[in-house]
């Protein structure tokens, strides 16, 4: 992606001070994704690095993930996996509490919703801490999937999620990095 292009992606996500408590800057995607060519950039950068990789599954993280997730699935001709809120899913589940950079929650998967050794990435909109994302590993994992990598449109390298993921050596990548909250 050239440098013209990288701005109007980081351009095209709207900023919401204070949002959804004091302090927290939202860096809402709905603008990204309301816009065609915008929301076509950030799916084939996503897809980009994986489209000769063998990539059997796709995991999105509710709800913008499953957004994002969908469309890359498609553009990687990959089934699609959701990861939910608790108590969403209506078959057996797997279930992993997590911390938000702003509350307390837990996630969910079908147990039946891949195979052992299938090849995944994982997708979701923002990394921030890198709870819900290392939350998402461990289930994807507690499955045996093997995760290529965890992409997302939006970093905020000063929270430290994506080094939290490569601790777990799971490799990270992000089209834009915004600086602060
Ligand atoms: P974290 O677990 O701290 O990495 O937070 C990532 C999750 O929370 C993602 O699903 C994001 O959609 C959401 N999130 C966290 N911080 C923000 C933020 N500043 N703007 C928008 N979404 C955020």
């Amino acid at each position: 992606m050239d440098t013209q292009a990288l701005q109007a992606l980081k351009d095209s996500i709207r900023v919401i001070p204070d949002y959804p408590k004091p302090g927290i800057l939202f860096r809402d995607i709905t603008t990204l994704l309301g816009h065609a060519s915008m929301f076509g950039l950030a799916v084939e950068e996503l897809a980009r690095p994986w489209t000769a990789a063998g990539v059997e599954r796709v995991a999105g993280i509710e709800a913008r993930g499953f957004i994002l997730g969908g469309a890359v699935a498609h553009r990687l001709t990959a089934g699609f996996v959701p990861i939910r809120k608790k108590g969403k899913l209506p078959h057996d589940t797997v279930r992993v509490a997590y911390s938000l950079e702003y509350g307390l929650d837990e996630m969910e998967m079908h147990r039946d919703a891949l195979s052992p050794g299938e090849r995944i990435i994982l997708i979701d909109d923002l990394i921030a801490t890198g709870g819900t994302a290392e939350a998402a590993v461990r289930l994807l994992r507690s499955l045996g999937a093997e995760i290529l990598a965890a992409c997302f449109v939006i970093d905020l390298p000063e929270l430290g999620g994506a080094s939290r993921l490569e601790a777990l050596g799971v490799p990270v990548r992000a089209l834009v990095a915004f600086q602060g909250h």
